[in-house]
C-alpha cells in the first residue's frame, strides 16, 4: 500500500475500514451461500454509506460526489477489494461516463446517479463479441432524427436491476488509415422503453449475489437526446474510464491478496504438523515470502499508475500492466493460501474457497489476461512499425 499516506487519506481509510466492518464483512458468508442480497440489505448499505460520505465518492463535488482524487480512490477501492462486489457495489461509484452528459441529460441520468435514486449499467460486451469489441453486431440505424436500436448485450454486471443502461452501438463504418472501423456511439437507453428487455442473465460462481444482465434491443426507438457524448465517439468516451477502471481493478485485487495473505500467515504460524508450526517448513513459508514479495510489487505498480494517471500521463499500457500482474499475483496468492490451510481451505465454512472463487474472475472481466498482454505488446511493437 501507499508507503505515504496523507492525513487525510488516513481518516478516510479508517473510515472505510469501519463502514466494511459494520456493514459488509457480517453479511459476506450469508450472501455467498443464497447467492442473493436481500434488497432490504442493499439499500441499508447505500443508505449508511449516504450517511458517512462514500457514495458516489468517485464524481467531482461539483456534479454533488465526493471529490476524490485518484490516490485517495486507489485507497478506498483496495480496501472494497477485501469484500465481495455483491456488497460492496451497493456502495456506488457511477460511471464517469455520466459526466458527459449534456443539457436535459444531466437531470435525467447524472444527478440521479449521484443521489442514488438511479442505477446505470455499461453494456458493452455481446454473446459474440466479448474480447473483440468491434465484432460487435448490437447496432443503431438513424430513423429521420430518431435511432432504431437493435442487437444484444450479455454479462452486464449490477448490484440490482438498473434503471438505464449505457449502450455500445454501431452506427457506421469509419475509413481509417488502417482500414475501415466499425464507428461506435454510446446511448442512454431507459429500462421499460418499447423493445428493451433487461433480464437477469448467467449466475456467477465468483462474488455470488452480484448479478449479471441480459439486454435485448429490438427496434428501440431513442431520440437524438440519448446519445451520450457525440456520435461515432463512443469508444474514446469510454477509453480514459475503462483504463482506470484497470486500475481500480488492480487496486482491488491487491486488497484481497492482503486479505488472504493475513489468513495464510496466521494459519501457517499456528497450524502444527510433525510438531511443529506448518509456516516452519521451507516449502509453506518460502509462500509466504513469495506472496508478500507479489503484493509488494503490485502495490507499487498501482501507486507507480495512479501517479501517472494524476499527472495526465496514464497510457493504456500502465493499466494494462496493472491489471494483467495484480490479477495474476491474487490468483497465486489465494491459490497458495489454499494450499496452506490445506483440506480446511476448500470447506464451505471457511472463507477461503469464497475469495478464491472471487478472485479468479478478476483475470476476465474489464479484459482477459491475454487481451491485457496484447495492449501491452501492440504498445511496444508499434513504435517500431511493428
Ligand atoms: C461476472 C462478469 C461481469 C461482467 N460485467 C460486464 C459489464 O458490466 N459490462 C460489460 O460490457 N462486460 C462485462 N463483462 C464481460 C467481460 O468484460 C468479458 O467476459 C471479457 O472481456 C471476456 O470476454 P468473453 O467472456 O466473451 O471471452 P472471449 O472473448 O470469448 O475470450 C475467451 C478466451 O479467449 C481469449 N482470447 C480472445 N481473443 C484473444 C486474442 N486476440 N488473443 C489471445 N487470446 C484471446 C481470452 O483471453 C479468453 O481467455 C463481465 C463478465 C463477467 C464474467
Amino acid at each position: 500500500m501507499n508507503a505515504v499516506v496523507s492525513h487525510e487519506n488516513e481518516l478516510l481509510l479508517n473510515t472505510v475500514q469501519c463502514f466494511l466492518k459494520d456493514e459488509i464483512y457480517p453479511h459476506e458468508d450469508a450472501v455467498d451461500r443464497s447467492g442473493e442480497v436481500p434488497l432490504e440489505l442493499g439499500r441499508q448499505i447505500e443508505a449508511r454509506a449516504k450517511e458517512v460520505g462514500l457514495f458516489a465518492a468517485n464524481l467531482p463535488e461539483a456534479v454533488g460526489g465526493g471529490g476524490l482524487n485518484y490516490t485517495s480512490s486507489s485507497i478506498v477501492e483496495r480496501e472494497y477489494g477485501k469484500t465481495t462486489h455483491a456488497l460492496q457495489s451497493w456502495i456506488a461509484r457511477p460511471t464517469e461516463l455520466l459526466l458527459a452528459c449534456e443539457g436535459d441529460q444531466v437531470a435525467r441520468y447524472l444527478d440521479p446517479c449521484v443521489t442514488g435514486e438511479k442505477r446505470e449499467l455499461f453494456a458493452l460486451t455481446e454473446p459474440e463479441a466479448g474480447s473483440d469489441v468491434m465484432g460487435m453486431k448490437t447496432n443503431a440505424k438513424r430513423d429521420g432524427r430518431d435511432w432504431i436500436l437493435n442487437g444484444s448485450k450479455h454479462f452486464i454486471s449490477g448490484p440490482v436491476m438498473p434503471d438505464f443502461a449505457i449502450v455500445f452501438a454501431a452506427t457506421g463504418i469509419d475509413e481509417t488509415p488502417r482500414g475501415p472501423r466499425k464507428r461506435v456511439t454510446a446511448f442512454l437507453v431507459d429500462v421499460g422503453l418499447p423493445g428493451f428487455d433487461c433480464r437477469e442473465g448467467h449466475k456467477c460462481v465468483s462474488y455470488r449475489g452480484y448479478k449479471t444482465f441480459q439486454l435485448s434491443f429490438d427496434n428501440v426507438r431513442l431520440g437524438p437526446d440519448q446519445i451520450l457524448g457525440e456520435e461515432g465517439r463512443g469508444l474514446e468516451l469510454s477509453g480514459k474510464w475503462l483504463g482506470m477502471g484497470r486500475i481500480w481493478v488492480g487496486a482491488t485485487c491487491c486488497g484481497k491478496a492482503e486479505r488472504l495473505m493475513n489468513m495464510a500467515a496466521d494459519w501457517a504460524a499456528n497450524r502444527k504438523q510433525f510438531g511443529k508450526p506448518i509456516g516452519t517448513f521451507q516449502a509453506t513459508g518460502f509462500r509466504l515470502a513469495d506472496m508478500a514479495i507479489g503484493l509488494r510489487t503490485a502495490d507499487l505498480l498501482v501507486t507507480d499508475a495512479v501517479r501517472r494517471a494524476d499527472e495526465g500521463k496514464m497510457q493504456d499500457m500502465d493499466a494494462a500492466m496493472v491489471k494483467v500482474y495484480c490479477s495474476e499475483m491474487l490468483n497465486k496468492v489465494a491459490d497458495d493460501t489454499v494450499q496452506i490451510f490445506g483440506g480446511m481451505g476448500l470447506m464451505e465454512e471457511m472463507p477461503i474457497q469464497r475469495l478464491w472463487r472471487d478472485s479468479r474472475l478478476e483475470r476476465i472481466w474489464d479484459g482477459t489476461s491475454e487481451i491485457q498482454r496484447h495492449i501491452i505488446t501492440r504498445s511496444i511493437l508499434r513504435p517500431l512499425g511493428g
